[in-house]
């Protein structure tokens, strides 16, 4: 099985069907947060490129902006919405 590598392409949208939750994290000050896609979907289009948002991104904390802050969308995490689903059968 071919194994995705943790992505800067793509777009919010296609994160958001995904389910995959966006870990921002500043290089400098070491702050992370994670945001969910599908909110970020509805606030700046599901066009828009995961690139260009990292582009705008600031961080809250220090205020760094990017290439300070990098972004990654892991795929082995839990989908945000369902996390707490225990539901699954094994
Ligand atoms: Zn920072």
């Amino acid at each position: 099985m071919r194994r995705r590598s943790p992505p800067r392409v793509g777009t919010i949208g296609g994160l958001a069907r995904q389910q995959r939750p966006l870990f921002v994290t500043c290089k400098r000050c070491g702050h992370e947060v994670r945001l969910n896609p599908a909110n970020l979907s509805r606030q700046y289009g599901g066009e828009l490129p995961l690139q260009r948002f990292l582009e705008r991104a600031v961080c809250t904390a220090c205020g760094a902006r990017w290439p300070d802050i990098d972004c990654i969308a892991p795929l082995d995490v839990q989908p945000v919405d369902r996390a707490a689903d225990r539901s699954r059968r094994h």
